[in-house]
């Protein structure tokens, strides 16, 4: 039976669906039984979905500086002629 402190350990495996079909279920059981674990997992999934939220928001800002970048440059290399 899966423990409380051994589904902290695998729960972000857990979240981003890299557990084998039986840990799979052995957390999903654990689920079912322990509110606890529910709220923990909640919890978690919503700052994972936060931070890639942000991280991707990041990349998003970083193409559009590069994007700016290239422009500008292009521009500067069109008034030369
Ligand atoms: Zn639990």
């Amino acid at each position: 039976m899966l423990m409380c402190k051994d589904l902290a350990e695998i729960a972000s495996d857990y979240i981003d669906g890299e557990l084998s079909a039986s840990q799979n279920l052995a957390v999903r059981m654990h689920l079912m039984m322990c509110k606890h674990c529910r709220s923990f997992i909640g919890n978690l999934r919503a700052s994972t979905d936060l931070i890639q939220a942000h991280s991707s928001a990041k990349v998003d800002e970083e193409l559009m500086r590069k994007i700016d970048q290239r422009v500008a440059a292009a521009l500067k290399a069109r008034d030369k002629d």
